[in-house]
């Protein structure tokens, strides 16, 4: 068999996408993917819807679908996101994680909410909770809200100006440790990816030392292709996957067709020859 199409990293509605796991499952055969990991931030119910639709006939079996969710967590204070593959979704362990991350978020969005009042903004409480529907709450429905209501034009804006790091919203959370995240994935069954490692505005020595960190506190593999990495920052990733014995990933972290820059299915071509997560998830050979 050729190494099928896929996408390993995407969000829908139970987070902060915009299309409905349906729609996004729509969306995927349209796009020939042939095997998908919805990966929404902190819950694992879009694959969770999903696959209850594909078992009960009611979906086409055209694609593959593999569990996901993306992560949240802290490495000396720096936030990572960690995709998990391939988790058994009902492991009381991950429902445990799972709704502690709920929790958090919650009281992290009434936390947000009250540093806006302090700005003089309107409530905006009620508004942001009712955006993010059953889904995990986050930053992207504050943004969303705020653009509704004509405070700040783009999502982007909402960031630069209240809810980025350093901005007068953006509060501290006690997010999990790296290492209760990587062991929790590993009990429930799952395979551990750090997500678009060039994204956290890292120095690059640092990010060595968050790889290797990754690596010894049993973390399975990295992102290699994502949109926005360059050639020069993969070749560095392949350097650091071939040192560390990692696997490799990749994913379009699609969120929104209004973003131009990522649609599902697509991201740069990958180094040749790396061990691939698929191997050990699907026992596929690349
Ligand atoms: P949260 O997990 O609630 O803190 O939200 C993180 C999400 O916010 C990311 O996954 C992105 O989808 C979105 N995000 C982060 N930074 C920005 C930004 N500067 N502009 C727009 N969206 C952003
Ligand atoms: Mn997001
Ligand atoms: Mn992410
Ligand atoms: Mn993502």
């Amino acid at each position: 068999m050729n190494f099928p199409n896929y996408d390993l990293h995407c969000h829908t509605t139970v987070s902060d996408g915009e299309l409905s796991p349906e729609e996004l499952y729509e969306l995927a055969l349209e796009q020939e993917v042939e095997v998908l990991a919805v990966t929404d931030h902190d819950t694992v119910d879009g694959y969770r819807q999903l696959i209850e639709l594909q078992q009960q006939g009611l979906l086409s079996r055209q694609i593959k679908l593999v569990s996901g969710a993306e992560f949240t967590c802290l490495l000396d204070n720096q936030i990572l996101h960690i995709v998990a593959l391939d988790i058994d979704i009902n492991h009381p362990v991950l429902l445990e994680h799972l709704s502690l991350l709920k929790e958090l978020r919650i009281d992290r969005a009434e936390r947000i909410a009250q540093r806006l009042i302090k700005r003089k903004l309107p409530d905006i409480l009620a508004l942001v909770i009712s955006k993010s529907g059953q889904g995990q709450i986050g930053r992207p429905h504050f943004a969303k809200v705020l653009c509704d209501l004509k405070i700040v034009t783009t999502e982007a804006e909402a960031f630069k100006k209240y809810l980025g790091a350093g901005k007068p919203a953006n509060v501290k959370v006690a997010w999990p440790e790296l290492e209760t995240v990587l062991q929790m994935i590993s009990l429930c069954g799952g395979v551990s990816i750090l997500a678009h490692p060039t994204k956290y505005n890292l120095t690059m020595s640092k990010l060595r030392r968050i790889i290797a960190a990754f690596k010894i506190l049993g973390g399975t593999g990295i992102e290699i292709s994502y949109p926005g990495i360059n050639r020069e920052q993969q070749n560095i990733l392949q350097y650091e996957v071939e040192k560390n014995q990692l696997l490799v990933s990749a994913g379009s972290d699609f969120h929104t067709s209004k973003n131009k820059w990522t649609v599902l299915g697509r991201y740069p071509i990958l180094p040749a020859g790396l061990p691939h997560v698929l191997s050990k998830c699907l026992n596929l050979s690349v």
